[in-house]
């Protein structure tokens, strides 16, 4: 390996901000202030779960440290001559967080306020969900701090061929394969593999979540969407919740959250209320997402949408909407000590990464809210991504029922582990779901001799 072109953090490129010129966003916010009782960063949340579920498994503390810290992590400076003639300089960081169990595996995200605290939580939370999920995959994330809302898809391209460049050594079919994230798509894995294809050949599974034409799996775009819809008709059994009496709040109007939306109206689920980065709306007489989604990518704005009943909203009325379902997914940290009291809906599914604090945890938890965690319930990406891997490495494509079907088998499969677990050692959903990955992880360190 060429160590030249990897520069570790500790060694790593000087860390680059956003230009001044690009990094103004008059939008939503999109970091939740901190829970008064701790300044918890992104990893720190991730360890303090580690440690739960670590101490339910009795680890020796020599044994947690292996897997609090990342394999490797990587930093590297991305300077990109932008439509404004100038040059401005992005950091690039992809963390590979364990490979016990199969190749580094997860996604890219695009966005101004990415750092390494954050990326190195995500790449722990793939490790645990690549695990609970049984797909043979490690846990790795990457990102970028580039305001990618605001640049042309003439700089995204630059940016992103640039990053692989830099990172290419460390990635490979069986060492570490990207997907898509907050801000990046299909277009984005394309020009992924394109530019590890200039320096190695033609390599699908170097990526997942591409265009189906180039060999990106049928079932994978709404697949985390319809991995929500699949734990809500679960818990759904728990809570004698019927669809056609369910009310669902979507806050992140995206690639998960619009899916989400979508899968849940055609089950006869009732969307009240949408949010993007733009604003929120809500409806009692009910959303309708596929016209919603229209007249977005019709270049509209979410809060100028005008359907019946519709109005807009803040971004904090949205999460305390009368409504049974609530489904984060946007970005960490929107469900917080500040807003989790407020929150009226029975059960809440994850779609983003960690959306509620640990304070904003207990609160729901003493409120008898259902939580069911990010771990599980947007596992239905990775799980198609790899379905996509495989069929890349059979040069053979899967139809989409077929793709649909397995990923609930596996989904389900998990969902009840988890909830087996949890009721075995009495324990959180999320910290029974922790532990089932930690202990499937630390098997097959300890069978490689890695512990
Ligand atoms: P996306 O970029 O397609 O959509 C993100 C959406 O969130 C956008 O509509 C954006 O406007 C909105 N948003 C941003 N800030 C917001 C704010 N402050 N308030 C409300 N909305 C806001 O991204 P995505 O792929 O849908 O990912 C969303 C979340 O789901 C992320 O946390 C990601 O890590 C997680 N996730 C995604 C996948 C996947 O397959 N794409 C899989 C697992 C988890």
């Amino acid at each position: 390996m060429n160590d030249d072109v990897i520069a570790t953090v500790e060694q790593s490129a000087t860390p680059a901000g956003a230009p001044a010129d690009l990094d103004k966003s008059p939008r939503v916010s999109s970091r939740a202030p901190k829970d008064g009782a701790a300044e918890m960063t992104n990893f720190e949340i991730v360890s303090h779960y580690f440690d739960l579920a670590a101490d339910s498994l009795d680890m020796e503390p020599d044994l947690r440290s292996v897997f609090r810290s990342a394999y490797r992590e990587v930093q590297v400076q991305i300077p990109v001559r932008c439509l404004d003639g100038k040059i401005h300089v992005f950091s690039g960081y992809r963390v590979q967080h364990n490979g016990a169990r199969g190749p580094y595996k997860g996604g890219v995200r695009y966005h101004e306020e990415v750092d390494l605290d954050e990326v190195r939580a995500l790449a722990a939370l793939m490790t645990w969900k690549t695990a609970i999920a049984q797909i043979p995959f490690g846990g790795a994330k990457g990102g970028i701090n580039c305001p990618a809302g605001q640049l042309s898809s003439d700089e995204l391209q630059r940016i992103t061929r640039s990053f692989i460049d830099k990172i290419e050594k460390v990635l490979g079919p069986t060492r570490d394969i990207p997907a898509p994230d907050m801000n990046t798509n299909a277009q984005v894995m394309a020009w992924m593999m394109d530019e590890y294809g200039k320096l190695h050949g033609h390599t699908p599974a170097i990526v997942t979540g591409k265009p189906i034409s180039l060999g990106g799996s049928l079932g994978r775009e709404e697949a985390t969407g319809r991995g929500i819809v699949y734990m809500f008709r679960e818990a759904a059994r728990s809570l004698a919740l019927r669809p056609e009496e369910t009310r669902v709040v979507v806050q992140g109007f995206g690639n998960v959250g619009s899916w989400a939306a979508r899968l849940f109206c055609q089950l006869g689920c009732k969307l009240v209320g949408a949010s993007d980065v733009d604003g929120a709306i809500q409806s009692p007489i009910g959303i309708d997402p596929e016209m919603l989604l229209a007249h977005i990518r019709a270049g509209g704005k979410l809060p100028e949408y005008s359907g019946p009943g519709v109005e807009a909203i803040t971004a904090e009325e949205l999460l305390q909407l009368d409504c049974e379902v609530l489904v984060p997914a946007a970005l960490g940290g929107t469900i917080h000590a500040g807003n989790a009291d407020s929150i009226r809906a029975r059960l809440i599914i994850e779609g983003a990464n960690s959306p509620t604090t640990p304070t904003a945890d207990e609160i729901l938890n003493q409120k008898g809210t259902f939580v069911v965690p990010d771990v599980i319930a947007n596992a239905g990406g990775v799980v198609v991504s790899y379905f996509e891997w495989v069929q890349n490495l059979q040069h053979f494509r899967w139809g989409e029922r077929e793709v649909n079907e397995k990923l609930g088998v596996i989904l389900r499969r998990a969902y009840r582990e988890v909830g087996a677990r949890a009721l075995r050692d009495q324990l959180p959903l999320r910290v029974a779901a922790y532990a089932l990955g930690i202990e499937r992880v630390l098997e097959a360190a300890k069978d490689r001799g890695y512990v």
